[in-house]
């Protein structure tokens, strides 16, 4: 039975607190925008096919969020793939599934739009579609149906999906989205007929839409490809959008608040497209050519993000960050403002190769288990043929820079099945893993840690790169290689082997490739229950293969050597690429030849950092002429306008770059909805370079809490910048804070309501130094290296407990007086998300306790429907809360990462009885509303332990369980009514309660000894 609706009137509300994460369906959180309906022309919602936690990450979908809610025509909201549990879950209940915003089906919008990342997450598109009350395929679609459209770099080779989609947007999607729903929605409110809406649609340009185009069969190959335009009038090929970024800056706010995102920071976009040509890497071929954002803007975008957001990392991301023009000057400047602010500045997709001393000795700080480089392949010959310039010895030169500091781990990712691979190849990716073990170890000194972890992953090919002609090893060939790597690791203790399951991989190359006729893989793997694919512990092999038997279609041609004279099922869509330009290049990578990064000075790897040394340099920048007509004389004077706009006059100290002759960083990871990259993958990538979306965050990923290089805020108390705004020296920046704690300390009671109530206690406790950041007050930091906000919590709530009475102390740089406290209170309570209210604070002194010493028990109001209780309810109710008092114990089990537990709630049980008005009022406050009963329970909290509010109701009113010892709580609601301190000792009911802000009543148990569990008890703690 379903416990009481947390959310009113959210279609979910009655059952959300039964699946894994509710808040990722709740919404309401900071910066989401709700728009009336009645008041714009299109309605669009965002649809993103994989988790909340991932896509929240993702920077495309943010772009076109704040664009679509920006205009005053357009409203935009979200919805993400529903997780296992809550698909089922909804399938039971009948219930479709609905945008976080407005709680609507997809049905109700007039554009879905799908962000193409991975072709691991199409069985997701299905799912999403069949939830939200959208028929499957385009073909059965009516008049009233939504359009359902879709973007991102895989839209590029979109055959597999196509069928399901209305349109896809090719290339940059900021113009376009706009563009096509405002066209569609016009055209449908003047009657226009559906299929002549959608050729209306496809003139716009850079708009595909598979239905309007002829197929064939491609007799070379057997590729069903797109042979012609069915209708006049509308491009073939069609070719992609292209944006002049600065005129639309990214943006300075998006939803945050919500359950933790894979990339937990403000991330922002400082250039798209990429210079080096890893001939791996789609997103490298596809963003071409390189643009690069104003940095003033990005300066200032930064700043306003940091401010609205109040988070306290951002990141500077492109798919090579480091060969963004300006980068040195960039980072500075960025530094210089965020250093006042203690914001951690991450940048992405560092150079592993020549990585600066003085960069790494701030890498250091806060990266204390490893760094990651991605050399791709093991030999010499192979990273030729891959485009990726690299030296064994610039490698082993910063694993002897990274050990020397003190890191104990590094971490190389490489591939294997690259075209021309031998298996001196694939020996030598543990062998140079061995080698920089072993120059780590010299560097490291005696008996100092110098542990190596290859991690090798097998190659997709990807269309749109040289490589798209090239076969795809087959599973045995893998599973040889893979053996090949573990017979040769053996003898080198030093290197830990890593090698990722590859029949994904596989089904990823099969959907890469491929046509039309997989639509129908697809469809019948969905209905077999393919889900999450791109999940090693969710995607189904055995649907898969019975659904390639099914349908009749083979494999084996989407995985082999393609001719390059053939016509190919992506050829219809246009890159910007000359015909020509990737063959080259593959026919280079056969021979082993190098092209060294186009857009620099030759024989350059990174640029001038200072307009002196660009303006001086007149040498001509290299070009292959690859197609995407790159004006090299307004480059060069955008670069120096760049250099110019941040005071980067004259040569200093890089910040960035090391030699000239440090080797080019690859491209990096995936693109993102409709154009711009998304965030990194790996963890800690001093260089990120790994192909396209098979960087995408994925399951199984090891680390992917955090991905970038982070230079973290002085640890000293903020300081203004000395006059002429230069930067406080690097080194008095890197000092840590000093000793003690300065500043004044307040006490802030707080409620947790609504969607906040979903959230989980860390979610809650990283959220609050961001309401306080949103509000622009300073907050004191602990001492140490890794300073953090000076804060305390009051013990752990259980996830979907509601609380009206919650506290925490922090520390503030500023005196406040009570009027400014209360204004303070106001302020945080409108930038919280839903449901998080704060309802006052008072200033401690010195000597006023710590909530911990103070907190001694809780009331509780333990909430059941009048129904499920039946018959008198509170006499019911009132002989159970007799009996439990008058038993001796009251034994629970209780299991935690399954180990179980005795708990004897009686122990801690102070007071149980049937709830009067003055409970019954807070329940209203608590938004539960409905015939209820309510139990009142006041419940002891000590320094070894507590009880939840859930093992409290268990037993009073639950069934006996499977397990010995276990109860079965009955459906119920908890809402903390009251955490107090008392005066009399523990257990004691005639102990008189006193107020957490009642400071005369507090000082009096300062000597007592620390009564509420510790945060590190908190997850067992209520
Ligand atoms: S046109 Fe030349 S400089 Fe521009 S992306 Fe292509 S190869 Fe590079």
């Amino acid at each position: 039975m379903d416990s009481l609706p947390l959310l009113a009137g959210h279609p979910y509300a009655s059952f959300l607190d039964q699946v894994e994460k509710p808040a990722r369906y709740a919404g309401g959180e900071v910066g989401s925008v709700v728009k009336d309906w009645a008041s714009v022309e299109a309605r669009v919602c965002l649809a993103f096919p994989d988790v909340y936690d991932i896509g929240m990450s993702h920077l495309g979908f943010k772009i076109l969020y704040k664009l679509l809610n920006d205009d005053p025509r357009t409203l935009a909201e979200r919805c993400y793939a529903p997780w296992v549990d809550m698909e089922a879950q909804l399938v039971k209940r009948g219930l479709p599934l609905v945008s976080l915003e407005s709680a609507r089906p997809l049905r109700d919008f007039d554009v879905v739009g799908f962000s193409l990342q991975f072709e691991l997450t199409y069985s997701n598109i299905l799912t999403m579609l069949h939830l939200g009350g959208v028929p499957l395929r385009a073909e059965g679609r009516g008049e009233d149906d939504p359009i359902v459209i879709a973007g991102g770099p895989t839209a590029t080779h979109p055959e597999p999906i196509a069928p399901f989609l209305d349109a896809l947007v090719i290339g940059d999607g900021e113009e376009k989205a706009t563009e096509v729903a405002l066209l569609w929605t016009r055209l449908k409110r003047e009657g226009v007929p559906r299929r002549e809406r959608l050729v209306a649609i496809a003139r716009l340009g850079a708009v595909y839409v598979p239905s309007l185009y002829a197929t064939r069969i491609d007799p070379g190959t057997g590729f069903e490809v797109v042979d012609r335009p069915l209708v006049s009038g509308i491009p073939f090929p069609i070719e992609r959008a292209l944006v002049d970024l600065n005129k639309y800056p990214f943006p300075d706010e998006s939803p945050t608040g919500g359950p933790e995102a894979i990339f937990d920071r403000m991330s922002i976009e400082i250039a798209r497209g990429c210079t080096e040509g890893c001939r791996f890497c789609q997103a490298g071929m596809i963003y071409r050519p390189v643009r690069e954002r104003d940095p003033e803007q990005i300066v200032e975008t930064v700043m306003r993000a940091v401010q609205k957001s109040g988070q306290d990392e951002v990141s500077l991301t492109a798919l090579s960050t480091a060969d963004v023009s300006c980068i040195s000057p960039l980072v500075k400047k960025v530094t210089e403002r965020l250093t006042r602010e203690r914001i951690s500045l991450g940048v992405s997709s560092l150079r592993a190769y020549g990585l600066e001393p003085d960069l790494l000795d701030e890498l250091k700080r806060v990266r204390a288990t490893g760094l990651t480089f991605a050399p791709e392949a093991g030999t010499q010959r192979m990273r030729d043929v891959v485009n990726k310039n690299v030296t064994e010895e610039q490698l082993l030169e910063t694993a002897e820079r990274v050990f020397s500091r003190g890191w104990g781990k590094m971490k190389l990712y490489f591939m294997i099945g690259l075209p021309t691979e031998t298996d001196e190849d694939v020996r030598g990716i543990v062998e140079t893993g061995a080698r920089a073990a072993g120059a780590g170890r010299r560097a490291a000194g005696k008996g100092k840690p110098a542990d190596v972890t290859v991690s090798v992953s097998t190659h997709v090919p990807k269309p749109h790169t040289p490589f798209q002609w090239a076969a795809m090893d087959t599973l045995s060939e893998v599973g040889r290689k893979q053996q090949l790597l573990k017979d040769t690791v053996r003898p080198y203790r030093a290197v830990t082997l890593k090698t990722h399951e590859a029949n994904a991989s596989v089904l990823e190359g099969i959907f890469a490739r491929g046509d039309r006729p997989l639509a129908d893989v697809l469809e019948r793997a969905w209905r077999g229950g393919a889900r999450f694919d791109s999940w090693d512990d969710q995607i189904k092999l055995s649907v898969w293969e019975e659904a390639f038997t099914h349908t009749g279609v083979g494999r084996a041609k989407y995985l082999g050597t393609l001719p390059v004279t053939a016509r190919l099922p992506w050829d219809h869509i246009d890159v910007g690429l000359e015909d020509g330009f990737l063959a080259k290049e593959y026919r280079k990578a056969l021979q082993s030849r190098l092209s060294p990064p186009c857009g620099k000075v030759a024989g350059m790897f990174v640029h001038h950092t200072n307009l002196d040394d660009a303006t001086a340099d007149t040498r001509r920048l290299v070009c292959y002429d690859c197609g995407v007509a790159c004006d090299m004389t307004l480059m060069r004077d955008e670069r120096l306008t760049f250099l110019d706009r941040l005071g980067a006059h004259k040569r200093s100290l890089p910040v960035l770059t090391d030699a000239a002759a440090a080797p080019p960083a690859g491209a990096a990871p995936s693109a993102a909805d409709g154009g711009p990259p998304a965030e990194p993958a790996r963890a800690g990538d001093a260089e990120l370079s790994r192909a396209g979306a098979d960087d995408a965050p994925r399951a199984g990923d090891e680390d992917p809490a955090r991905a970038e290089a982070a230079v973290p805020p002085p640890a000293e108390a903020a300081a203004p910048p000395p006059a002429g705004g230069e930067a406080p020296p690097r080194a008095k920046r890197n000092a840590p804070a000093p000793k003690g704690r300065g500043g004044f300390r307040y006490r802030f009671r707080f409620e947790k309501t609504g969607p906040v109530a979903l959230l989980g206690h860390l979610d809650v406790v990283r959220e609050l130094p961001r309401v306080i950041r949103r509000v622009g007050m300073p907050m004191t930091y602990t001492a140490g290296f890794h300073p953090k906000p000076d804060m305390t919590f009051s013990p752990a709530l259980s996830l979907g407990v509601i609380s009206l009475d919650e506290y925490v102390d922090l520390r503030l740089e500023r005196d406040l007086d009570p009027a400014a406290l209360d204004a303070l209170v106001a302020s945080m309570s409108a930038a919280s998300p839903r449901g998080l209210a704060f309802r006052g604070a008072v200033k401690l002194g010195p000597e006023d306790p710590a909530l911990s010493k103070l907190i001694a028990g809780a009331r509780y109001a333990l909430v059941f429907a009048r129904s499920a209780i039946g018959g008198d309810a509170e006499a019911s109710l009132a002989a159970r809360c007799s009996a439990v008092l008058s038993a001796a114990s009251l034994p629970i089990r209780r299991e935690i990462d399954r180990l179980a537990k005795m708990v004897d709630v009686r122990q801690y049980l102070v007071r149980a009885e049937v709830g009067g008005p003055e409970v019954l009022s807070a329940l209203a406050r608590a938004g539960l509303v409905g015939d209820l009963v309510a139990v009142e329970v006041e419940v002891d909290i000590r320094g070894s332990g507590a009880v939840k509010s859930s093992e409290v109701a268990a037993v009073i009113a639950g069934e006996p369980g499977e397990a010995p010892g276990a109860i079965t709580p009955p459906p119920h609601r908890a809402v903390r009514l009251q955490l107090f301190g008392r005066a009399a000792p523990a257990g004691s009911a005639a102990g008189e309660r006193f107020s957490l802000f009642d400071l005369d009543r507090a000082r009096r148990v300062k000597s007592a000894p620390e009564r509420a569990p510790s945060l590190a008890l908190a997850a067992d703690a209520e």
